[in-house]
């Protein structure tokens, strides 16, 4: 099996399956309980939290683990608004979020908060100018995501910071880490998650700027500094840490991605989604003209490649993407796009088999497509 889904998740690297293990099995024991094992499975989670935090370039004190991106992104987004609520009534993103982001503003809308969402140019980048124009003196917090889970636009994350001075600034980081330059320099929450980076799914961390308020959303045991209750996923916390310390060098990456992406250029007619120069290296959006992109994902599956449209929380619906339709492509161009995403451990030989499959699914699909050339 090829697999270039890994935007969707990763695989598990040995290294954070041996870290995790003991915690799993021999150090079994609740975080919060005095006993040896569980003063053992403490010293283990706050480990991993300086680890964390140390990867961040932030303090230990201020990172919440949480089960994932999804969990992360509604603590941060609803978590402020309901501490925010006396100070203002309007709330800011874009309209390329990721759907735990969107959803959850969709929440708050119904709960009297008004919502602007701001749109993106044709490339998936959003603008900190039109950020700013949307400002009202009632905006009390900003999400945007850092790098786009479909087409991997990379935001302008420092420029967005200038332009929402004062207002608490969110972004979604889930795509981010390990791919590219990322640091809280920029924002006052941070959302992570550990399975897009040979982590363990069902864990991830939101990093809170001391002094942000924030509602908890779960409550009730007091753990994580009362911001959100329940007993501490020790050896997903590890994971997650492992994840993030061994991260390797995303170059390499970028290499294997334009391979992949002159391979495919080479079947003719293709139009590559996404901005040239502020893409992240492991995404690969690519319209193949007249091939249903659901077609030619089950196509490349049948001969062993895992892709994805667009992103695998939108597949399985008929729904043309939400971001291919806010970049303003036509929906015949989004029907047949495909996501081919890599990750540290994708090789050349992955690249170059996954285009010998990718030239005869879309060779095959296109001589029985009735507007193909
Ligand atoms: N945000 C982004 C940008 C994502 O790509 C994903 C995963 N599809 C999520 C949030 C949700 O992450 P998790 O699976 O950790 O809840």
């Amino acid at each position: 099996m090829i697999y270039l889904d890994n935007a969707a998740t990763t695989r598990v690297k040995p290294e954070v399956r041996a870290a995790m293990e003991p915690f799993l099995d021999r150090d079994y024991g609740n975080a919060s309980s005095l006993h040896a094992a569980g003063r053992r499975a403490r010293r283990a989670l706050e480990d991993a939290r300086e680890t964390v935090a140390t990867c961040l370039g932030g303090d230990p004190k201020d990172i919440v683990f949480t089960s994932g991106a999804t969990e992360s992104n509604a603590l941060a987004i609803a978590g402020a608004a309901e501490a925010l609520r006396g100070r203002g009534d309007h709330l800011v993103t874009s309209a390329i979020e990721h759907p735990s982001v969107l959803e959850t503003f969709a929440r708050l809308e119904k709960q009297g908060w008004r919502v602007t969402r701001v749109g993106v140019d044709e490339t998936g980048l959003v603008d900190p100018a039109r950020v700013a124009a949307a400002l009202t003196p009632k905006t009390v917090l900003v999400s945007i995501m850092t790098v786009n889970n479909e087409v991997g636009s990379v935001q302008p994350m420092a420029e967005l910071r200038k332009a929402v001075p004062g207002v608490i600034l969110h972004t979604d980081a889930a795509q981010a880490f390990g791919k590219v330059p990322l640091s809280v320099r920029d924002v006052d929450l941070l959302t992570i998650s550990a399975h897009k980076m040979h982590g363990p799914k069902g864990v991830g961390g939101l990093w809170i700027r001391k002094g942000t308020p924030l509602a908890a959303q779960a409550v009730g045991g007091g753990q994580e500094f009362e911001r959100r209750a329940g007993t501490e996923n020790v050896a997903g916390a590890i994971g997650l840490a492992t994840a993030m310390s061994s991260a390797g060098d995303p170059a390499p990456m970028a290499v294997l991605r334009d391979r992949l992406q002159q391979g495919l250029q080479k079947l003719g007619d293709v139009r590559v989604a996404g901005p040239g120069d502020r893409r992240a290296p492991h995404i690969l959006n690519v319209s193949f003209h007249g091939v249903d992109g659901e077609a030619a994902i089950l196509a490349m599956d049948a001969a062993g490649l895992c892709v994805s449209s667009g992103s695998a929380c939108a597949s399985g619906s008929t729904k043309p993407s939400h971001v291919l339709q806010a970049m303003g492509l036509p929906s015949d161009v989004s029907k047949s796009s495909v996501r081919f995403s890599l990750s540290s451990l994708t090789t050349a030989e992955d690249i170059d088999a996954a285009l010998g499959i990718a030239a005869k699914v879309i060779d095959r699909l296109r001589k029985i497509s009735p507007v193909a050339r």
